[in-house]
């Protein structure tokens, strides 16, 4: 058998599937652990895509060699600070991080921050010193899961397979396929996490579940962080978090004495605070004893993939960094799109648009996207099956490789030629041997680290609720991934979908507002989503004409669900 034929699925997704290319169709690797012979709908879509073949200039075809003259010239002849670098998550393949190496030496502006996780991720650093997972061992060795704003068994399908026998707790406003395979369900009122992690931990506490010879020895500020969650009384809690008190009884009835995981989703962080909000779950894991069991259980993040790796495509220079959710873009004389959709995915599309409309901009990926629109020069990327690459996870520790199977389409450039190219043009520094790099990754064994030294608890906690400024008719607004995309790849759902008890009927077309700008759509009724909830899947190429220009206070995330919506009949 060809060993020169594995493929690493390179989607932003937890699982990081390896495939095998046989006899021209892909099977999933029985070899990789998570994979364990099986691909999702979504590789199939990916394989099936029209990939982009022909550069284009303003929306005229031409060959590749012209759009690079064209690239250069454009490159020469602006200032590097006002030329600006977006690479997206369109393929996580370590070798796409190449490009970044060329526009940072050259001086070009880089973007900081996080569309996704980096509020949460900062919450765990803040807490622990890190953000590393545990193994994926001590997932299968709990009793039981708590899934909390997370959609586990769509996000991870693979891993969810490696546990789907055991005991789960969902936390979340959506009744997902998780919540309803789940022994408990807290149906959760958006932007309330950290309350209710307050709740139980006053519970536990109440239960004798902390371990107080643990907490002197392992951590630091436990009583800091109890008194903030005895402060309140545990009715105001039930009324804010709307979860009945006794289903927090029922939930320490289902962990008590068990090997316990949590399997921490990005949505509890993307409000305004939230690292606090993160960092307080994770206190409350800590104050029960999570992380102190023996080859089990622990907290599951979207942490760095990169921990414990040398990156490779660093450099020395010292390059200006704006907020990745607040890109103003018509500030650039130029901007490089790398397999990124920001039209559909960043907040607040209306900007985004009049931005790129501004600016000279050059979209660089596989597929055509919504982007592409407003883009002056496309410059059609390389097939991800025909270049070599490497993933590394951010939901477990196993690697994928990808070796190339099929032959480079002449039209197109891989990410490594086309830096090592920009390099030579500009007198700059290009890469090591593209086999150099990988086998560096692919080598590079990372030592397992304990989750933390000493855990530090969160002492002190200022969040401004987001029912505080809700009127009745006002509506939370709540995204998640959508079971037959990811994100704004493949299949489109465009519509908004609420209980049926909020007066509006299927079909209706309703014009949605908030403090941001409005949009219309069409309903469709789902008692799976809360009532007071406007529920939209992730890739709605409307929803983010709502969502708010920000960042979070410190870690410069988007809070795309820090906003509360009006929703009328059109
Ligand atoms: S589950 Fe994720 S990593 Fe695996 S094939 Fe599907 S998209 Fe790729």
């Amino acid at each position: 058998m060809n060993s020169n034929n594995n493929v690493a699925c390179p989607l932003d997704c937890f699982d990081t599937c390896q495939a095998k290319y046989e006899n021209g169709s892909f099977k999933g690797d029985k070899d990789h652990f998570v994979t364990n012979g099986k691909l999702c709908v979504n590789f199939a879509n990916l394989v099936n895509e029209n990939y982009l073949t022909t550069s284009k200039y303003l929306g005229k075809e031409i060959s590749l060699d012209e759009s690079l003259e064209i690239l250069v010239d454009k490159l020469k002849n602006t200032t590097p600070e006002k030329t600006l670098f977006y690479k997206g998550s369109g393929n996580l393949g370590l070798m796409q991080k190449s490009t970044g190496y060329f526009f940072s030496q050259y001086g070009s502006t880089l973007t900081k921050g996080s569309l996704c996780e980096a509020a949460g991720e900062e919450g765990i650093i803040q807490g622990r010193g890190k953000s590393i997972n545990p193994s994926i061992e001590n997932l299968m060795n709990s009793d039981v899961i708590i899934v909390w704003g997370r959609n586990f068994t769509q996000t991870s399908a693979h891993m969810y397979n490696l546990v789907k026998d055991k005991t789960f707790i969902t936390i979340d406003p959506v009744k997902t396929e998780i919540a309803k395979k789940s022994e408990l369900h807290l149906q959760i009122n958006p932007k309330t996490d950290y309350e209710l992690a307050l709740m139980l931990t006053r519970v536990a506490y109440m239960n004798g579940i902390d371990d107080e010879e643990y907490l002197e020895e392992n951590t630091e500020g436990h009583d800091w962080f109890f008194d903030i969650a005895k402060n309140r009384p545990l009715v105001s809690y039930e009324e804010k978090c709307g979860i009945d008190l006794d289903d927090v009884y029922k939930f320490f009835d289902l962990i008590e004495n068990k090997k316990v995981s949590i399997m921490l989703g990005v949505g509890p962080q993307k409000y305004n605070e939230g690292v606090q909000i993160t960092r307080t779950i994770d206190s409350f894991a800590t104050f029960i004893g999570i992380h102190k069991q023996e080859n089990a259980g622990g907290v599951w993040y979207l942490g760095t993939s990169m921990y414990g790796y040398d990156d490779l495509f660093k450099t020395k220079t010292k390059n200006k960094k704006v907020s990745l959710p607040k890109i103003d873009y018509g500030k650039f004389d130029l901007v490089f799109i790398q397999g990124a959709n920001p039209v559909v995915s960043s907040p607040n599309t209306k900007k985004v648009i009049e931005g790129l409309k501004n600016s000279f901009v050059v979209y660089f990926g596989i597929t055509e996207n919504d982007t592409c629109e407003y883009a002056d020069l496309i410059i059609p990327s390389s097939s991800f099956l025909s270049k070599k690459d490497i993933r590394l996870s951010y939901g477990h520790d196993l690697k994928s490789i990808s070796d190339v199977v099929e032959e480079k389409n002449p039209n197109t450039i891989t990410e490594y030629e086309l830096t090592n190219f920009l390099c030579k043009k500009f007198d700059l520094e290009t890469l090591k041997d593209e086999d150099e790099i990988i086998s560096y990754y692919k080598e590079t064994k990372v030592e397992k680290e304990e989750q933390f030294e000493e855990f530090e608890f969160i002492e002190d906690l200022d969040v401004e609720p987001l029912y505080k400024n809700k009127k009745d008719d006002n509506f939370y607004l709540i995204t998640a991934k959508n079971p037959k995309s990811l994100n704004s790849q493949f299949a489109k759902d465009d519509y908004v979908y609420l209980n049926s008890d909020s007066n509006f009927n299927e079909n209706d077309e309703v014009n949605i507002s908030s403090a941001y700008g409005e949009a219309k759509f069409v309903v469709k009724i789902n008692d799976d989503i809360k009532t007071g909830c406007a529920f939209f899947y992730a890739g709605n190429k409307f929803v983010n004409y709502l969502t708010p220009f920000e960042e979070d206070d410190e870690a410069h995330n988007a809070i795309f669900q820090e906003v509360l919506l009006d929703i009328e009949l059109c």
